[in-house]
């Protein structure tokens, strides 16, 4: 970033907006064909197709070590459900008929590690775990899967290390699975990680390293650790295809669901979803994996906090890793820890600019307002993170540019699906929950 880049950018209204914390809603001018931008990704639907494979193998072995998969066969997958209430109480402001259909996507209640983690992170601990023992002749692709619940496994996997940087969720994650396989693992936790996820790793012998600093640096530090083990591996929640594609499974997932639960998508009805975005993989994911799956009907909105809005910077800006929120004079300090991230994935910036249709950011006050009326509204608990797709529907509503660029209709606009993607909340402690729902009002 030279100078006169930041000096520019100094005058610039959005940039302004983004400094005195407003909150934005923000989208390119442009609008691409489905075919450009799946094009700029460089993964495929087979790419996810292989991924749902290689979760389908693990199943039987998810099945057997996490009792709370045995409902879905091993199958790591959330419901999605009808939030009636709180849409009502919400859309108050708009005319209720034309408000469409809502819908909260509990990713926030997904086994083993109760956020959307637990679909990229396990992913990538599994997809490695498999290439170590079909190397060593350990495993064959037919097998099944759950003779690596043995102690024979666990002696093999006891020689390699896994490690990563997190704010918390993911750390949860790869540490669970890590730790149940057989794993070293280390977790490198920012500031912004809650005590009670440490606890409960280092219950699970995992050697979690904390920061006084935030997210960038536990990734860089973890990075460097791992480097001086060869049998380290490290996984970059910055850049890893890996983790991706785990999370873009959901796309595919979703529109058998959506199928099942008889909601139709097409022209005259379009699909929105609201995706919180930290450094961009989660939602990039199941962004990629949507598009994948509904073309251009689906629209995919990310949403961010106002202290750490790092992929709307990254893309308006077209700098994407190379700036971070600190450089305007940002703080990237949120109660929503899950998106504590002041700069973003340069993979997912760069890939998805061209798929990703709006963002917009939002004030950690109405974080914690969202968390108490979903929970008054619909009695479903969600972590401060996970809330922040819940205003999406509201924006869009008031967004005539977006909808004429798009050439939405108001009929069409009545008969859309709206999905709020919560993505964590599952696994907080009672007492926590109870200390996030008293700062709602
Ligand atoms: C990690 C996380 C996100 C965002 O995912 P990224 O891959 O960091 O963009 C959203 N919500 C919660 C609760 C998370 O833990």
């Amino acid at each position: 970033m030279t100078t006169l880049n930041l000096q520019s950018l100094q005058h610039d209204p959005l940039i302004q907006s983004l400094q005195r914390y407003q909150e934005i809603f923000w989208f390119k001018p442009e609008r691409y064909s489905i075919d450009v931008g799946l094009a700029q990704v460089g993964l495929t639907l087979q790419d996810v197709e292989d991924a749902e494979a290689r979760l389908s193998r693990f199943a039987p072995y998810l099945a057997q070590v996490f009792p709370e998969t045995r409902r879905t066969f091993g199958k790591i997958e959330s419901e999605l459900v009808h939030i009636p209430t709180m849409q009502k109480t919400l859309s108050e402001p708009l005319q209720r008929e034309q408000s469409g259909a809502w819908y909260l996507k509990k990713d926030s209640h997904l086994p083993i590690s109760g956020s959307i983690k637990a679909r990229g992170g396990i992913y990538e601990v599994l997809a490695h775990a498999e290439k170590l023992a079909l190397q060593a002749g350990i495993l064959k692709l037919d097998d099944d899967y759950r003779q690596l619940d043995s102690d024979k496994a666990r002696e093999f996997f006891q020689d390699y290390q896994i490690a990563v940087g997190s704010t918390g969720n993911l750390g949860l994650s790869i540490g669970i699975m890590s730790a149940q396989l057989g794993f070293r693992v280390s977790v490198h936790m920012s500031a912004d990680a809650r005590q009670w996820k440490k606890d409960k790793l280092r219950a699970l012998g995992v050697n979690v390293v904390e920061y006084a600093s935030d997210y960038g640096v536990a990734v860089e530090e973890g990075r460097k650790v791992a480097e001086q083990d060869p049998n380290c591996f490290f996984i970059d929640d910055e850049n890893s295809t890996t983790l991706f594609l785990g999370y873009a499974v959901a796309g595919l997932r979703l529109k058998q669901q959506l199928i099942e639960q008889q909601v139709q998508v097409d022209a005259d009805h379009p699909l929105f979803v609201y995706l919180p975005c930290g450094v961009g993989g989660g939602p990039g994911g199941v962004t990629f994996g949507l598009k994948l799956a509904f073309g251009e009907h689906v629209h995919c909105i990310f949403a961010e906090p106002t202290h750490s809005p790092c992929m709307l910077l990254g893309i308006y800006t077209g700098l994407h890793d190379q700036i971070a929120v600190n450089d305007i004079g940002i703080d990237n300090k949120t109660v929503a820890d899950g998106l504590a991230v002041g700069r973003p994935s340069g993979f997912v910036g760069r890939a998805m600019e061209k798929l990703i249709d709006a963002y917009y950011s939002i004030d950690d006050q109405r974080l914690f307002n969202l968390i108490a009326l979903l929970n008054q509204t619909e009695n479903i608990q969600l972590e401060p993170s996970a809330v922040a797709g819940m205003m999406g529907p509201i924006h869009i509503h008031n967004q005539p540019e977006y909808l004429e660029l798009h050439q939405i209709s108001m009929r069409q606009l009545a008969q859309a699906t709206h999905i709020v993607w919560a993505t964590g909340g599952g696994m907080v402690p009672q007492d926590e929950m109870q200390k996030y729902l008293s700062l709602g009002i």
